[in-house]
């Protein structure tokens, strides 16, 4: 019998797998199953253009629906997996079908993290919303108005990237972050701040530092009227027509603890995608695997590690071992200006800026024992392939030059 090849979540990751089987030759079946109701398509400008209107649905696909014809991929959108049975090798649908695999690729993804607010249990309000999908873009679009007050939970780039669309669309935005600075986990001081400004100038309001205490809903427990917080020790009622939830992701691993595999922030797999059970590989947001880069384990959340995650998977079915080894890197975009990060910044010991935060134009270079670990690369997409570089070739550098813009940057890294 024809091999198969079945992809669970037809993401990012499970799209690029699919159709990377098909570029590298493979001759078996290729199912990707999804849940949801559309094929695999980018979630970076759901936050962004889709969102402010500017990006259509079509333009969101990463593939024609053709694609999938003309490679024979099946893809079944609509389908939930809702079980998996290693020792047949079978997986239980939603549907109450049973559908046999010889290789089986999670790309599941995650989820939004749910606010856990006292006074919330069993309440549904219409106006509270997480950006993970087309659906929650769909359901909150309507209510992006002009004069609309948008309570943001979370500082981190899906609540920025929505603060600058809402803003841009005439709404009163206030983002509250429980952390002394906004993007605090991913990136230094000098940059948060410049994040802020960026911001502020544009009309967004802050709350940092502050405790979100509870939501005030209306007595059908239909609608969130506002938000209570503590700022500075002060109670605050924020009034709020609309709130969103942007406080971080929650890998889907319950098939795979269920099915007796290893989860441990996210499904573990080693660095060829590959989890303890030969015939069953994770990739994407889902999959913590070891990094060349750090020496230990991670699970990363971007577009170009679920691309390259596919890639190392792909080699792994077709026979071939290629490890993971690529250097995390990520982008966002808020109010036109591009924002590209290459490396992990944290345990750095010296920050060094180049070019000027004013201009809106400059990269922060985050150093140990004078290497350079990451950087953070704003308004100057030209020096970011030398600044990965930089983070990849792990020489030493001598900061005073590196702050220097008269010096170029490739001439560092060589
Ligand atoms: P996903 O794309 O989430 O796909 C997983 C799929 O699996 C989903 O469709 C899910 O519904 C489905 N699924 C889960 N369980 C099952 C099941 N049991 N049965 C069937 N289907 C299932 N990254 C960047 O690099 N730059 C950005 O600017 C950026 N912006 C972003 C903005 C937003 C609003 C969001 C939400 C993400 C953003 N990201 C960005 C992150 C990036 O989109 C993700 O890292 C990427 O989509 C991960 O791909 P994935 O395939 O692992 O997961």
């Amino acid at each position: 019998m024809e091999e198969r090849i079945v992809i669970v979540g037809a993401g990012q990751a499970g799209g690029e797998l699919a159709a990377g089987l098909r570029k590298q030759g493979y001759k078996g079946r290729v199912l990707l199953l999804g849940d949801e109701a559309h094929p695999p398509y980018q979630r970076p400008p759901l936050s962004k253009g889709f969102l402010q209107g500017k990006v259509s649905l079509s333009d969101l696909y990463l593939k024609p629906l053709a694609t999938y014809e003309r490679f024979e991929i099946e893809l079944k959108t609509g389908t939930r997996v809702e079980a998996i049975h290693r020792s047949s090798r079978e997986l239980s649908l939603g549907d109450g079908s049973r559908l046999g695999y010889d290789k089986l690729v999670l790309a599941t993804g995650g989820r939004a993290r749910p606010l856990n607010l006292p006074g919330l249990e069993g309440a549904r309000p219409e106006n509270l919303f997480a950006l993970r999908s087309i659906s929650d873009v769909e359901a909150m679009r309507g209510r992006f108005v002009p004069g609309g007050k948008l309570v943001i939970i979370g500082g981190g780039y899906v609540g920025l990237e929505v603060a600058a669309v809402a803003v841009q669309l005439g709404l009163e935005v206030t983002l509250l972050e429980a952390a002394p600075r906004l993007l605090s986990r991913v990136t230094g001081p000098e940059v948060s701040s410049f994040i802020e400004r960026l911001h502020r100038e544009r009309g967004v309001r802050f709350r940092l530092a502050c405790e979100v205490r509870g939501l005030e809903l209306d007595e059908a427990r239909r609608q969130v009227r506002g938000v209570s917080l503590a700022y500075h020790g002060v109670p605050e009622l924020l009034e709020a027509d609309l709130v969103l939830v942007g406080i971080g992701l929650i890998p889907n691993t319950e098939l795979a603890s269920a099915a007796g595999l290893a989860v441990d922030n996210g499904i573990v797999v080693d660095e060829y995608a590959c989890t303890a059970d030969p015939d069953i590989l994770a990739i994407g947001d889902c999959a913590n695997q070891p990094s060349a880069y750090t020496g230990g384990r991670i699970r990363l959340e971007s577009v170009p590690n679920a691309i390259e995650h596919s890639r190392v998977a792909v080699a792994t079915l077709m026979g071939k071992r290629e490890p993971y080894a690529a250097i995390p890197w990520f982008w966002s975009d808020q109010y036109g200006l591009k924002l590209q990060m290459v490396g992990l910044s944290t345990g750095y010991e010296q920050c060094v800026t180049r070019g000027s935060a004013e201009g809106k134009e400059f990269s922060a270079f985050y150093l140990k024992d004078r290497r350079v670990i990451a950087a953070d690369v704003i308004g100057r997409p030209a020096e970011f392939m030398a600044a990965k570089r930089l983070v990849s070739s792990r020489v030493e550098v001598d900061a005073t030059r590196l702050g220097d813009a008269a010096v170029p940057l490739n001439s560092l890294a060589a």
